[in-house]
């Protein structure tokens, strides 16, 4: 059947999380080649996508100063494993023959290009999937932020949150039985209710540039392709 999109260009955030195997670390091959079929898919509707990518699968400042790493060079290493992982989709979208750009916020010569927002948006307008590696760039921030800031940038239309759950809940599903799933929630509502959606900066961030986003579950096959063909799923987030 025909679908028509919804969307022209999208933003999708990739959590480290997403991409880690049973073992709780590393990267996990069968998500790996699973995401990039989906990607793929949306792809072929004329969609023009990028994605920034975590890196708490590898790792996250907050674990590295715990074992006594000063703070700041505990984001360093956690912004460098977002470009391990980056350099490991590019690789699958490459075999999935889908073109794609892996650009870091820092330069990193030899493996990938420094982020440069005129050729971001170049790319994107000729349907190359951009990866932005490297967060923002910075120590203290998140790539969520990094994925809100982007989405600016690039004039993206909406952030596609991926999560291990269905959408934004009442309480945590997995400790509260009678959680409740909200399907289209107002920027007023998530903070009023202190809704935990992504940290407090990169939400702001979205709020005051108007950028919606939709939480949805990244284990699920398929489901980019219906939410960017208007199918709703997850949780909508916008005014
Ligand atoms: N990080 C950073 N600045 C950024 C983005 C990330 O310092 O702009 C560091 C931070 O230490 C973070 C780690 O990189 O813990 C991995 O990023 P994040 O935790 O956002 O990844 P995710 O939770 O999506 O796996």
């Amino acid at each position: 059947i025909y679908k028509k999109k919804v969307y022209n260009r999208v933003l999708i955030k990739l959590s480290g999380e997403s991409l880690q195997n049973e073992k709780k670390t590393g990267i996990n091959q069968f998500f790996l080649y699973r995401i990039a079929k989906d990607i793929k898919e949306i792809v072929q509707l004329g969609i023009q996508v990028s994605i920034v990518i975590g890196g708490g699968n590898l790792f996250r400042g907050s674990s590295l100063t715990n074992i006594g790493v000063n703070h700041i060079v505990a984001d360093h290493i956690g912004m460098l494993a977002t470009i391990i992982n980056g350099l490991a989709i590019r690789d699958i979208l490459f075999q999935k023959k889908v073109q794609s750009y892996l650009m870091s916020s820092f330069s990193i010569k030899g493996m990938c290009s420094s982020f440069n927002l005129d050729k971001a948006r170049k790319l994107l307008s000729s349907n190359i999937v951009i990866i932005f590696g490297g967060g923002t760039g910075n120590p203290c921030f998140t790539t969520d932020s990094a994925a809100c800031l982007r989405a600016i940038e690039t004039k993206s239309e909406i952030v596609l949150k991926g999560t291990n759950v269905n959408g934004v809940y009442s309480a945590d599903p997995k400790k509260k039985l009678n959680a409740i799933m909200y399907h289209k929630l107002s920027y007023k509502e998530v903070l009023d209710k202190e809704l935990k959606i992504m940290d407090l900066s990169a939400f702001i961030l979205a709020r005051d540039y108007k950028i919606p986003i939709c939480v949805f579950n990244i284990n699920t096959p398929g489901l980019l392709y219906k939410i960017v063909t208007g199918v709703q799923e997850g949780t909508f987030i916008g005014y």
